[in-house]
């Protein structure tokens, strides 16, 4: 608890330099908001939420702790058409994971529906807005192009009146989905297309998740957002930089209506290598069974990195590194489990787990002995102790800790050669157990008594060291290895992405042999196995009969060549 205290009083001190925070710095000198911060963060319930998402959230709640303001969560349901509640209680439960503390500000747009009808008919009112009969395919055609201008819709100049009668008629439900839209009233020939009479409301026949059967007609995006955050009393409405266009219509109608007016500040979005972040592929991949569920552990989802054994730690800290800019760029995923294992090597326990057994017999060791001997839970933390791991006359040893034929520089065992088993002895290979295809079965070795570890009673020194697990005491469990889901660096650049899925994303082993004290771990709990990488324990499938888990990084980076 204390820890986490100043975990936070430390993160507020060292401000992030990043234009938004100069902004906000200039707005209170000059005391723009009466010293007001107050941001959001407004997801569409459409999707679960990913990195990219988790970025902007710890933006927005960073920029609100920083500032001592306020952060909202507010839910931007305005479409019926692709929402779901599972969404909006995934977002939720990913929000407050990520430790953004919305306090008691969790707020629906669809609550906002009936004032944003007023304001739209205010703006009817104003000769600002007028219904129209053109088709979406039609108002398409008459927008015009970067270099020619709009054509005027032939319905733009309906009395305010006959606007009036007309959209209370599509709101009462008099018209089908489609046949008219309320659009903004403002300049066919302007440079900015979307200044271009944008449509408000859609007539969509279709129960709303929150709303029921109450409305018929649903805001667009922009019509609503910039309501959305002057509802709310937002100072810095933080956003991607694809909305930049879309500013001067959210000033317009804040202007129009002359309502309180939060500020738009864009930034780049996070695009990360060797992923897919659109939530429309994320869907597809979900949809079409690349993968097992939003949660897979190779999602780029917050619940995927949840259960692959990302802490919101570093989640947060991978957010600090890469910073805020206004240039869109491509992040290196290396640096997302950079960020993971920094965290991860100063809180996870060690322990031992052979993820590809072979059996090693030590010959001249008691066969009855059982020996506890003394581990290391974090070389970073003794503070976390030590554990008891049992040594026996047979353990298994990983099969590539082993070469019959090594190369140069190999240090581990081979025949004849010898090699320190971790907590434990110096074994030698004296005989190496072959099946009729040549096969190795086993390995037949020796153990040096005076060599064990922390006696002090042999200064031999060898120069690998192997981790084991005692055969008779060893634990079974399946154990799944996580490659990249997609083999080039931007997936989304191509039109057939799915043809760039790594066929090799998941590599499942059903019986690596885990030390004793792993048989208790509970679902989440995390572990480094010793020279294995960071691994935790599956939400989804793990039992009491059987734990698996999964490998949540490589301790090193995993395209370098000795890794595992
Ligand atoms: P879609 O993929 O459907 O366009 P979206 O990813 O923009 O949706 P929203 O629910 O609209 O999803 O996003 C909520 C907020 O998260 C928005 O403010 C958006 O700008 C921000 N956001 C979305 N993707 C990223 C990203 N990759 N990096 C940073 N912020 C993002
Ligand atoms: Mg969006």
């Amino acid at each position: 608890m204390e820890e986490k205290n100043n975990k936070t009083e430390n993160r507020s001190e060292k401000k992030p330099k990043n234009f938004i925070y100069e902004i906000i710095d200039e707005d209170i000198r000059t005391n723009k908001w009466g010293g007001r911060v107050h941001t959001r963060f407004p997801p569409e319930p459409n999707g679960y939420l990913h990195i990219g998402h988790a970025k902007a959230i710890c933006l927005n709640y960073g920029i609100a702790q920083h500032y001592g303001g306020k952060f909202n969560l507010r839910f931007d349901d305005t479409n019926p058409e692709k929402e779901e509640v599972e969404y909006v209680n995934s977002i939720i439960e990913d929000v407050k994971w990520l430790g953004a503390d919305f306090e008691d500000r969790l707020f629906f747009a669809s609550d906002y529906f009936e004032q944003m009808y007023q304001w739209a008919v205010e703006l009817i009112k104003k000769g600002k807005a007028y219904v129209c009969d053109l088709s979406a395919e039609e108002i398409r055609k008459t927008r015009g192009t970067l270099t020619e201008p709009g054509i005027e819709s032939p319905y733009r100049n309906r009395t305010i009146q006959e606007n009036l009668d007309l959209f209370e008629r599509m709101r009462k439900g008099e018209f089908p989905d489609g046949a008219k839209t309320l659009r903004a009233k403002i300049d066919m020939a302007s440079p900015n297309l979307n200044m271009r009479d944008p449509v408000m409301y859609r007539i969509i026949h279709q129960p709303h998740h929150r709303q029921g059967n109450k409305w018929c007609i649903y805001p667009t995006y922009d019509w609503a957002h910039g309501l959305e955050d002057s509802i709310e009393g937002i100072t810095h409405s933080i956003c991607t930089l694809e909305f930049e266009n879309h500013r001067p219509l959210y000033d317009w109608f804040l202007d129009q209506l002359e309502i309180y007016h939060p500020q738009q500040i864009e930034f780049a979005r996070l695009n990360l290598s060797y992923t897919v972040m659109s939530k429309r592929k994320l869907l597809q991949l979900v949809q079409e069974g690349y993968v097992d569920g939003w949660d897979d552990p190779r999602m780029p989802t917050i619940s995927g990195l949840r259960r692959r054994g990302y802490t919101p730690e570093a989640i947060r800290n991978f957010t600090e590194i890469i910073g805020v800019a206004k240039r869109d760029a491509l992040t290196d995923i290396a640096l997302l489990e950079y960020a993971i294992r920094e965290d991860l090597n100063k809180r996870a326990q060690r322990a031992m787990a052979v993820l590809n057994p072979l059996k090693v017999v030590i010959t001249n060791y008691p066969d009855d002995l059982v020996e506890e001997l003394d581990a290391i839970n974090n070389p970073e933390d003794f503070s976390a102790g030590t554990r008891k791991v049992p040594f026996s006359k047979e353990i298994y040893i990983e099969q590539t800790d082993f070469m019959e034929n090594p190369p140069k520089g190999y240090y581990r065992l081979v025949p004849n050669g010898e090699v320190r088993l971790r907590y434990a002895y110096i074994i030698k290979c004296e005989e190496v157990i072959k099946n009729d295809k040549g096969e190795i079965l086993e390995l037949r070795c020796t153990y040096d008594p005076d060599t064990k570890s922390g006696s002090g009673k042999s200064n031999k020194k060898v120069k690998g060291t192997i981790h084991w697990v005692s055969a008779r005491h060893a634990e079974k469990a399946e154990v799944r290895l996580y490659d990249r889901l997609f083999t080039v660096e931007e997936p989304a650049a191509y039109e057939n992405w799915l043809d760039y899925i790594n066929p090799n994303s998941l590599t499942i082993i059903p019986e690596a042999m885990i030390e004793p004290s792993l048989k208790n771990a509970k679902p989440g709990d995390k572990f480094q196995f010793e020279r294995n990488g960071y691994f935790c324990v599956d939400t989804k499938y793990s039992t009491n009969e059987k734990l698996v888990f999964n490998r949540t990084v490589t301790l090193k980076e995993s395209w370098k060549k000795d890794s595992n």
